[in-house]
């Protein structure tokens, strides 16, 4: 049969994550860093709540923007509260953020639009972008600024052809945080320039040393401007539910509803019943952010004092990205290498971006018997090239 595969199917390939999981299959021993999701299953009475919602008869289509009161729960949540969000029309129940991403670049790109994506950054939002007929545009990010985004780097990068700004607050790959200051910084931007900020906020229940991830859309004039995106994946260990929101203008999720409508209709039942349970119970992601914030510690004060590898302390999500450019080889190298010879699997940074390049991402998402066996591993690796 002659190939009816069409020019953006064609284009689609497997992202470099995949590509290093398939390496070490069939190889004996190996320790995955690379997971991007939590190592510990979904709490027993999120579960529960779900099973109940199940057998109480909520088996049913949902309407397509979410249950209302589950809606009226994310208008609540205390990230973005303070924004003030209407839950009948201005917060849609997605599947997981990539659902939320995904549609909202449908509904708002034109063929040729742009939309500047920092670099480093969490893969899929090129693919997305592209997938969608927009040109994603990358803003160079420094190691010396934590990656977050310069102003004037991102000025450079406008033109008339642009059309929004995607910040992921923390930060996939680096666990970095952008301050306050960085987001007036965006936000001014994009109002000068009028252009909608795409806000991931995927991992802010994640955020440790007492910080916080402030909310862009909570700033002022910012949330006429704003889609934040969400999840319970990461904040709730439910990566398996695939539930998530956006929250933004009425004009956008109206038309995203739609779209949600004739793609998928609706998120499952027993999801948005588990993820509006899961929201009542702060204490939950609270426990949760507190053992990745011991993994935090752990991993940092171990992989900091390799000799040859330096990096600055994460402040969330449950990522390391450890400078690597004193050593002899290339990130690509000494993934592929640390994978063959000593069974650990890392990403090299550059698949997040050029500007990851001399970098690793480790996730800590892993059992601390792990974590301290591939550290060992990682250190003895290391000694070996020298
Ligand atoms: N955004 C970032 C930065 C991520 O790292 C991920 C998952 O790895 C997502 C969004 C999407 O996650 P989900 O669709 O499970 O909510």
């Amino acid at each position: 049969m002659k190939d009816v595969l069409n020019k953006k199917a064609r284009s689609l390939h497997q992202g470099a994550i995949r590509a290093m999981f398939d390496r070490a299959l069939g190889k004996e021993g190996v320790i995955n860093l690379g997971i991007g999701e939590p190592d510990i299953p979904t709490h027993p009475d999120i579960i529960q709540a779900a099973y109940e919602a199940l057998n109480k008869g909520l088996t049913h289509y949902t309407p397509n923007a979410g249950f209302l009161d589950f809606r009226r729960a994310i208008a609540r949540s205390p990230g973005i509260a303070a924004a003030g969000y209407d839950s009948e029309t201005e917060i849609i129940v997605t599947t997981g953020g990539m659902g939320a991403l995904s549609n909202l670049f449908f509904v708002i790109l034109e063929p040729g639009d742009e939309v500047l994506v920092p670099d480093p950054a969490w893969l899929n939002y090129q693919s997305q972008i592209s997938f969608a007929d927009g040109v994603p545009v990358c803003v160079p990010t420094e190691p010396e600024q934590k990656f977050a985004m310069l102003p004037e780097t991102i000025k450079s990068k406008i033109t008339t052809k642009t059309k929004a700004i995607v910040i992921n607050n923390p930060s996939n790959p680096t666990g970095y945080i952008l301050t306050e200051n960085q987001l007036k910084e965006i936000a001014s931007i994009a109002q000068e320039n009028d252009l909608l900020v795409v806000s991931d906020e995927v991992y802010n229940t994640l955020v440790f040393d007492g910080k916080m991830a402030i909310s862009i859309a909570t700033l002022p004039a910012m949330k006429e401007r704003t889609i934040t995106v969400n999840s319970f994946s990461k904040s709730y260990a439910m990566t398996g539910w695939r539930v998530g929101y956006a929250a933004g203008p009425v004009s956008i999720i109206k038309k995203m509803t739609f779209l949600q409508e004739n793609l998928i209709s609706c998120v499952s039942s027993a999801s948005q019943e588990a993820a509006k349970y899961a929201l009542a119970r702060t204490d939950i992601a609270a426990d949760i952010c507190n053992l990745y914030e011991e993994k935090r510690n752990l991993v940092f004060n171990e992989i900091s004092s390799i000799p040859g590898i330096s990096c600055l302390k994460p402040e969330g999500a449950f990522y390391i990205f450890p400078d690597i450019r004193n050593l002899p080889i290339d990130s690509v190298q000494f993934c592929e290498r640390l994978l063959d010879e000593a069974g650990v699997v890392c990403i090299p940074g550059d698949a997040f971006g050029e500007n990851g390049k001399g970098f690793i991402r480790i996730s800590y998402s892993n059992s601390v018997s792990n974590l301290e066996e591939s550290i060992l591993r990682i250190r003895n690796f290391i000694e070996t090239l020298k």
